[in-house]
């Protein structure tokens, strides 16, 4: 269960975190880096030197977890400033470092683990496809065995940070479609090889993330680069929903609580300092409501994220709950920064204040992940009730 106040080493984590974000990610670069789409690694290099990068990695491999519960915070505590370091530090720290934990082969571990752990090596996620969303055991893109070599064919869609990252994590058909689950693998693409091209798509928010469509020509990587090794061949399906699919679910949570968090900081202070009719605007019912309402809100998004991360580092099936979390703080978190905004009035719909922004960013959460509908599937489903 998650403690009532934050243990010792959270605390301390948290306060490290916000020095951090005050010094090297203050308000003005982070409106820089989302007007630009900009990726900040030389603060994401800084990031990493605080350690936080290796929080997913056990210390057999040079990190110092796994520990889900610090990991969300910094996932936390990055989303109030940017998404530009926050959406990246995911990409590192949880695709490739849990994803490699869970399902590596040992040559592979021992060769990354250690790069993740110091923020050197960072993955982008390439499962949505033009015609695959939801229903991902249905990718197109092929890989089929040639010698020594995998040649790879195909589209990926809205693979975030596919520019900037070390490999892309390919889900792939790597046997005919009859086998639905039976035929996928994941590959290991290093994004710079011949036959790759790489387009930048123009999205709302979650700039810097650099979301783009990755085409693959007749692309060659080594067998070594199947994720698990040989025994990763055809066994794609099992890895992408293992264990690791539940801390997905709450990095989207813990994502949309720091969000969501800085749209109630920065409506509660808005609301003091402006006046009308020679008041604060706090001292009208309407705003007073509104601001009692998002912190209420916001305190069950908490507890429900923290609550899960508890369950996961004690290592409980965690299933249901993630999904609960997944779906009630996405959405929830919608709520609370809307009603924020309307505290701003019109100040909440322009450039120079970071309202604007947190709107964008905050409508992808329940879209990321599993969407909405996704969750109350998974929810429905695993509590068995019948069809
Ligand atoms: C900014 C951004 C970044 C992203 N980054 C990545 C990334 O890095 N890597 C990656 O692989 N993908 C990424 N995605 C894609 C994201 O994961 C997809 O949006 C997701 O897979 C859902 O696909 P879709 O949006 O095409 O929706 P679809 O699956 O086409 O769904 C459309 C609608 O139908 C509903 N629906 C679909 N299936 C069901 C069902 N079975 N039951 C009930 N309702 C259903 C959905 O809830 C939705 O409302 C990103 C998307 C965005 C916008």
């Amino acid at each position: 269960m998650q403690p009532l106040k934050d243990p010792e080493h959270i605390l301390i984590l948290r306060e490290t975190l916000q020095r951090f974000i005050e010094d090297q990610m203050p308000r003005h670069l982070a409106r820089e880096w989302d007007e630009k789409n900009e990726f900040p690694r030389e603060v994401f290099d800084k990031l990493a030197a605080l350690g936080v990068t290796g929080l997913t990695v056990p210390e057999e491999y040079g990190g110092s977890g796994p520990d889900v519960l610090a990991t969300m915070v910094t996932i936390e505590e990055l989303s109030t400033r940017s998404m530009a370091v926050c959406s990246p530090y995911i990409q590192s720290a949880c695709y490739a470092g849990m994803n490699l934990v869970e399902v590596g082969s040992e040559e592979q571990k021992r060769e990354m683990l250690p790069k993740v752990a110091t923020g050197e090596m960072i993955f982008a996620y390439g499962i949505s496809e033009p015609d695959v969303g939801a229903d991902v055991a249905s990718v197109k893109t092929t890989a089929r065995r040639d010698g020594d070599s995998i040649v790879v064919n195909g589209a990926k869609r809205f693979c975030s940070g596919a520019s900037f990252s070390d490999y892309i994590y390919t889900l792939v058909r790597s046997g005919d479609g009859d086998n639905r689950h039976g035929n996928l693998s994941i590959l290991l693409i290093p994004p710079d090889l011949p036959g790759i091209t790489i387009e930048l798509q123009k999205s709302m928010g979650l700039k810097g993330s650099a979301t783009a469509d990755v085409t693959f020509q007749d692309v060659r990587i080594p067998a070594s680069n199947i994720m698990g090794g040989e025994a990763g061949w055809n066994a794609g399906w099992g890895q992408l929903v293992g264990p690791g699919l539940d801390v997905e679910k709450i990095e989207v949570a813990a994502m949309a609580l720091g969000l969501a968090r800085a749209a109630v900081e920065d409506a509660w202070r808005y609301a003091q300092e402006r006046e009308q009719g020679g008041k604060p605007i706090c001292t009208l019912q309407s705003i007073r409501h509104m601001l009692a309402e998002v912190k209420t809100q916001l305190e069950a998004c908490r507890l429900m994220t923290y609550h899960t991360a508890a369950l996961l580092d004690a290592g409980e099936d965690a299933g249901v709950a993630t999904s609960m979390a997944k779906l009630f703080v996405s959405d929830t978190a919608v709520e609370i920064v809307l009603t924020c905004q309307r505290v701003l009035g019109a100040y909440g719909y322009v450039r120079e204040y970071d309202m604007e922004r947190y709107v964008r960013d905050v409508l992808v959460m329940p879209i990321i992940g599993g969407s909405s509908a996704v969750q109350k599937n998974n929810i429905a489903n695993q509590l068995r009730l019948p069809r």
